[in-house]
């Protein structure tokens, strides 16, 4: 019974890893701040993020560190943007720094 179980739950796992590297939109897509326009950007440089990151192609969005921040830590701060070039751990760092 529990290789049935762990055999469906593995099925059911690599169906969704699937699913959403064969997306075109970001998993992220709804919640996120950025496209939510939460963030202060002016307009040309929010399209350049939607059009380059968010709607493009699996490759765009996971390269994404909005993106990447949000699959190793669950949240992302604002102060991360698409381009950002920053370590996961640069991103704590100044997270904490901020929020002391
Ligand atoms: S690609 Fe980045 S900015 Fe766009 S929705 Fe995903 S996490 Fe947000």
């Amino acid at each position: 019974m529990f290789y049935i179980r762990f055999y469906h739950r593995k099925k059911n796992i690599i169906f969704q890893v699937l699913k959403i590297m064969t997306s075109n939109i970001c998993p992220n897509y709804k919640e996120c701040t950025l496209v939510n326009k939460e963030l202060s950007l002016n307009e040309d440089i929010y399209r350049y993020y939607i059009n380059n990151y968010c709607c493009c192609k699996a490759g765009s969005w996971s390269g994404c560190m909005r993106f990447r921040a949000k699959e190793e830590l669950n949240f992302c701060p604002d102060f991360v943007l698409p381009d950002s070039e920053m370590t996961i751990d640069e991103v704590i760092d100044r997270f904490d720094t901020e929020n002391i």
